[in-house]
């Protein structure tokens, strides 16, 4: 539960009752998110729905209760959610880009933990079916954070695939949630080399366990260190999944030419490219993408079923959901923070 600047607290509130259309989930595991963070140091005017608010914008659960009109999942089908809820019916949702939905605003549909109560709860309210991936025997605790630290940076580098031939560079920066399972999705789905930054030794040890194939510093030399291995020519795609100024300059320093930036970590900053004759690397590619779509969220389940992806878990109970916040501010945890109500 969160308030506007302050600390999350544990309440006590009533089971929900699932209205017409909507499902209700027996949680099984909720991820905690960096931007759970930054929703937390929001300041209260900035909020545009009501709040004390349940947080979790990772969900997975158990079918408890169907409500009227629901007949397309069973009770007792285990789940993840979909976050991104979109209206279902605009051009980007026609597609399963509910991520992009443009009518989400107007008509003031949030997604769980980001607007309407999430998943840090013991119950939650699904709005609809369509927005839930059943798992079959998937480990829900394992799988939960593939929801959001998988389907973010799988449609971000899903959008730079053809870059990321072999001989190619990879570059990620930040190996923490979202970054160690691109790093995992990269190693699988391209023969590029992957060089991953961070900014203690420990990270750059875990990103190399998870795949990377260098790691670097991410100091005031990162540029020249990560250009000492790519040579002049750059890389062909970077992940940023910090997205404050200094990394975001680190992006475009050691991008090349037909490379492209995914900017993903919800920091604040600029990317500035260099124009003109001498203007080197020519037809960077800059994007700033959110989450992913319902057809990509089914894809990289796919992977973790072929055992592709292996998510680093630290379980927390429910009694503990604010130690998880706490250690993820302190940026203490190797992986993700899950809690198991
Ligand atoms: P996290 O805290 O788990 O990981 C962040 C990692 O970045 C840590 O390993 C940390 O050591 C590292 N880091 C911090 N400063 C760094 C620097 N200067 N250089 C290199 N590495 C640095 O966070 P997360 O949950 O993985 O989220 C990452 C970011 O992505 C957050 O900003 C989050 O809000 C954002 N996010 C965006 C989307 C989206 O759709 N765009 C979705 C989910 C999360
Ligand atoms: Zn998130
Ligand atoms: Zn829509």
């Amino acid at each position: 539960m969160v308030t506007p600047q302050a600390e999350p607290e544990l309440r006590e509130i009533d089971k929900p009752t699932p209205g017409p259309g909507q499902v209700l989930l027996k949680v099984t595991a909720a991820g905690a998110c960096h931007s759970d963070d930054f929703v937390m140091s929001m300041p209260a005017d900035a909020f545009p729905y009501p709040l004390p608010m349940t947080l979790g914008h990772e969900g997975a659960g158990v079918v408890e209760e169907l409500g009227p009109g629901v007949d397309t999942i069973d009770v007792g089908t285990s789940v993840v959610v979909y976050g991104p809820w979109g209206c279902g019916v605009c051009w980007f949702c026609s597609q399963g880009l509910e991520n992009y939905c443009s009518r989400a605003q107007d008509l003031g549909i949030f997604p769980p933990g980001l607007g309407t109560a999430g998943a840090m709860a013991e119950y939650m309210i699904v709005d609809d079916p369509r927005h839930l991936v059943p798992i079959g025997d998937l480990d829900p605790v394992e799988t939960v954070s593939l929801t959001d630290a998988g389907l973010t940076p799988y449609h971000a580098i899903k959008a730079s695939l053809p870059k990321l031939h072999g001989g190619a560079t990879a570059v990620v920066i930040g190996a923490g949630g979202l970054g160690h399972v691109a790093i995992q999705m990269l190693a699988h789905l391209t023969s590029a080399r992957i060089i991953a930054l961070d900014v203690t030794e420990e990270k750059l040890a875990f990103a190399k366990e998870v795949g990377a194939h260098e790691a670097v510093l991410s100091n005031d030399d990162a540029v020249a260190n990560v250009r000492k291995i790519t040579g002049t020519g750059g890389a062909a795609a970077v992940f940023d999944f910090v997205g404050y100024q200094p990394t975001i300059d680190i992006a475009m320093g050691v991008v090349g030419t037909l490379g492209d930036v995914s900017i993903v970590g919800l920091g604040d900053g600029k990317a500035a490219a260099r124009v003109g004759y001498w203007a080197q690397p020519h037809e960077v590619s800059v994007r700033a993408p959110y989450w992913g779509s319902r057809s990509e969220l089914i894809e990289v389940l796919d992977l973790a079923r072929d055992g592709v992806l292996d998510v680093a878990v630290e379980r927390f109970s429910l009694d503990d959901g604010t130690e998880a916040y706490r250690r993820l501010a302190a940026n203490e945890l190797r992986g993700r923070a899950v809690v198991v109500p």
